[in-house]
């Protein structure tokens, strides 16, 4: 692997001391730096650090216009001994490069998304708030440069890296709805894609939810809304009679959830029945009429797992009970924790340390 070389340029003016790090509202306080990379005739270059600021571009900017825009979303932690650990930062390398070849996007060699990182957490570490529940949140992104209002792929990007710190949170339990007007995501079109105009499109019916007192959107299969599919920033999880049951992610419609991943991964360590399926909406319905659903939780990396508390199903609410101590969402939280903040082993060599 070749060496890569990036300039840094540090800022004069730290924002550090005027930060306040014991009411950290999610996505508000960034760090003193970020890292830009340019992709021109073919290849990716001008790779360089520099302090986080506005950046210029023209008003025919293509990502604009026609959204070739793509992220990354990933945390670090800091250890008792103040080193920086980064979850899964090679997988989440990998996903954005799934995500460029859907959306005609050029991929970006690992190593140097790796070596971007690393070098932005070295420089930034005093950034990285020590505490448990606290970490630095990491957004790698890229989006279309060209300055041209044709329809047609970019052929220059830019792709960055900068970060912001979250405050220790608990992590609310959260309501949701049975979405089956709307869709998120459709067979063959770009929902295993981390793109930007996901997003977008689920803003309108999210609000819709929120105004009727839910917190987030069960989303449905875009088809017959018949299925589960996710929860639009996080993928989804039921224990039903002993056996976890999460939707599948090889028909195009899921994101390939990295949380989802490690805990199905726990989850086959502990012997735990796992099954990859859709849920029909009438079974769920069935199941929470039965009291037979045990658990259900979003899983992501804003809150790793969060607690369904209640479900709207077709114009009916439905109450969880608080999960047990030794409930599998628990457990798994628990175990996950451990060993982002260095407590217990890796044995998945899951963490990277800066
Ligand atoms: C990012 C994302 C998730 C969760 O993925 P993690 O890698 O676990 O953070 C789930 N669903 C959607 C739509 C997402 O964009």
């Amino acid at each position: 692997m070749s060496n890569i070389s990036i300039p840094i340029t540090k800022t004069t003016q730290s924002k550090l001391s005027d930060t306040d790090f014991s009411s950290l509202v999610f996505g508000k306080s960034v760090s003193d730096h970020m890292f830009v990379a340019d992709y021109q005739e073919g290849a990716w270059g001008d790779f360089r650090i520099v302090p986080y600021g506005p950046m210029e571009i023209y008003p025919g900017n293509a990502t604009l216009h026609y959204g070739q825009a793509i992220f990354e979303g990933m945390k670090a932690y800091k250890n008792e001994k103040g080193e920086v650990l980064v979850f899964r930062a090679e997988a989440n390398a990998k996903r954005l490069n799934e995500s460029a070849k859907r959306m005609c996007m050029p991929t970006l060699p690992e190593n140097v998304f790796l070596e971007a990182l690393k070098q932005l957490l070295s420089l930034d570490r005093d950034w990285v708030p020590q505490g448990k529940g606290s970490s630095l949140y990491i957004r790698p992104f890229m989006f279309a440069m060209d300055n041209y209002l044709g329809v047609k792929p970019s052929d220059t990007y830019r792709f960055m890296i900068f970060t912001s710190p979250v405050g220790a949170y608990y992590s609310k339990p959260v309501s949701v709805k049975v979405e089956t007007t709307y869709t998120r995501a459709c067979e063959g079109g770009t929902g295993e894609a981390k793109a930007a105009g996901n997003y977008a499109a689920s803003l309108f019916p999210a609000l819709l939810a929120q105004k009727e007192g839910y917190d987030q959107l069960l989303w449905t299969d875009g088809k017959t809304h018949s299925q589960i599919e996710e929860s639009g920033t996080m993928n989804v999880m039921f224990k039903i009679k002993g056996t976890l049951i999460t939707a599948p992610t090889h028909g195009g419609t899921i994101l390939k959830g990295i949380t989802r991943d490690a805990v199905l991964q726990l989850a086959k360590d502990w012997e735990q029945p796992v099954e990859e399926r859709f849920l029909a909406v009438s079974e769920l319905e069935d199941a929470l009429t039965k009291g037979s659903l045990e658990e259900a939780f979003g899983v992501g990396t804003a809150a790793t797992i969060a607690f369904i508390t209640k479900i709207k199903v077709n114009g009916q609410d439905y109450l969880l009970p608080e999960p047990k101590p030794d409930a599998f969402s628990k457990r798994v939280l628990l175990e996950l924790d451990s060993i982002k903040y260095g407590e217990i082993q890796d044995p998945h060599q899951w963490m990277l340390t800066i």
